[in-house]
């Protein structure tokens, strides 16, 4: 017989203290499982480990659905960008991805963009799917910036984008559909842009850091956007299907497919360091689109002196699903997973090594009790905590914590019975300390 679950039990906290994310849950009512075996179907370790840790669910190549563990890391992704944004003003939206193609017409991508998915309805209307917000973007604040009073306007999204890319082998760093954050500001001058492309620059720089990540700064050419120079923002690792040259002395940092640069020359900066090749993913890119957007739209507002004029936009993107696929591949190990603790899906794995609760003994029951108290009592802290409550062999637990790598394991084993001692053990390094009770909560 099915036992009756509230799902509301997973949370011991009150209402009102309930943020987005639930802070703790018994695994037990997870309902999603670690698999022993990595899948077949799939070549990068992201995706092995992703998917068999049960994070993300594979749908079709380069098309993944977002399990609760995965989607507690992207959502805290897309926090960490979300905050970034709001920072330095710019206003949150949630703009169609299913768009007309009259707008894609308008500015010429309907040919050009050879990823965009393009569909039919069945009245023969055709569509496409946002690969990117331009075409729509541009419109919404054409409606809203009549006057330079209007201006500068920094508009983003945190969302799915659809790209019919030829090769999908990079798990989730190259999906046909993927997260991004992406933003576009429209100002008056080349000048006020200058200044906030410089500001989201930095921003990006400690987004990245925030999620335990270097990114280097590149200069390339923009691409099918525009003549214009633009910035991407790479972290080194063999995963990434860019190669870049950079100044192991200075921030210098170019993507090849563009530099003249080449590994072993001085560097072109700073001319003391040596430069060195290496293997990076994109995992952001800001351009600096000129006017040819509002062009396209006919954009005019009225400057000072009431003359019309078209204004200058900038676009920053933001690979919120490569950018976890990127931590996997530069911090896993051979045991699974490894979280920094800012996008971890929970601080603390509570490990109960009960061995179940039905005719064990009272040493086990014991165990429980303590497990049970100590999960209840760090939920009340408001700690994020994922609870192993289950009836498993000790070396099973442990072999599916290391593989979900949740920053620290606390395990509850006889020791903490009889001598309030608790193990807590650093997924990162390994290195295992005893902590009482006492100690614990204090964290
Ligand atoms: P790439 O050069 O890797 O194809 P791009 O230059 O086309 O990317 P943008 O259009 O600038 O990418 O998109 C902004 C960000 O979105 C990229 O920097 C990257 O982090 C992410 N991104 C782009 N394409 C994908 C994809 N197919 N899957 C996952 N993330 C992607
Ligand atoms: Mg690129």
């Amino acid at each position: 017989m099915h036992k009756t679950r509230n799902i509301h039990e997973s949370s011991v906290l009150p209402k009102r203290a309930q943020k987005r994310i639930l802070r703790c849950m018994r695994q037990s009512r997870l309902f999603t499982k670690a698999r022993r075996e990595a899948p077949a179907d799939e070549v990068s370790k992201n995706a092995q480990l992703l998917v068999r840790a049960g994070y993300v669910h594979k749908e079709m190549a380069g098309v993944y659905s977002y399990l609760p563990l995965g989607l507690r890391v992207l959502s805290k992704i897309e926090n960490i960008i979300r905050e970034a944004m709001d920072a330095i003003g710019g206003q949150e939206v949630r703009m169609a991805t299913l768009h007309p193609s009259e707008k894609w017409k308008t500015t010429g991508g309907w040919d050009a963009v050879d990823v965009l998915f393009k569909l039919q309805s069945r009245t023969k209307k055709e569509y496409a799917l946002g690969q990117s917000e331009e075409e729509i973007v541009t419109p919404i604040a054409q409606e809203y910036s009549t006057s330079y009073k209007d201006l500068p306007v920094a508009i983003y999204q945190i969302g799915q984008k659809y790209r019919d890319e030829l090769r999908a082998k990079s798990g989730i760093m190259r999906g046909r559909e993927f997260g991004m954050k992406d933003m576009y500001s429209f100002h008056e001058t080349q000048e006020d842009f200058e200044r906030f492309y410089e500001i989201v620059k930095q921003a990006y720089l400690e987004a990245y850091a925030t999620c335990g990540l270097v990114a280097k700064v590149t200069e390339a050419s923009g691409g099918a956007f525009s003549e214009k120079l633009s910035y991407e923002f790479m972290v080194l690792t063999d995963a990434g299907e860019d190669d870049i040259v950079y100044c192991e002395h200075c921030t210098h940092c170019a993507n090849i497919e563009v530099a003249k640069d080449k590994e072993g020359e001085a560097c072109p900066k700073c001319g003391e360091g040596s430069l060195k090749a290496a293997r990076a993913s994109e995992v952001g890119n800001v351009f600096d689109l000129g006017q040819k957007y509002p062009k396209a739209f006919g954009f005019m507002y009225k400057d000072a002196e009431g003359n019309e004029q078209y204004p200058i936009v900038g676009c920053y993107g933001f690979g919120t699903s490569r950018l976890m696929g990127v931590i996997v591949e530069k911090l896993a190990d051979e045991k699974g997973l490894v979280w920094p603790g800012s996008v971890a899906p929970f601080t603390y794995h509570l490990v109960s090594l009960s061995a179940g609760r039905q005719g064990s003994g009272h040493n086990n029951d014991d165990i429980a009790k303590a497990a049970d108290a100590l999960y209840d009592a760090l939920a009340k802290k408001g700690v994020e905590v994922l609870y192993d409550d289950r009836d498993l062999r000790a070396g099973e637990k442990f072999a599916e914590s290391d593989l979900l790598g949740i920053p620290f394991r606390i395990v509850v084993g006889k020791d903490a019975v009889a001598n309030d001692a608790f193990e807590v053990v650093e997924r990162a390094t390994g290195m295992m300390t005893k902590k009482s009770r006492a100690e614990i909560l204090g964290i």
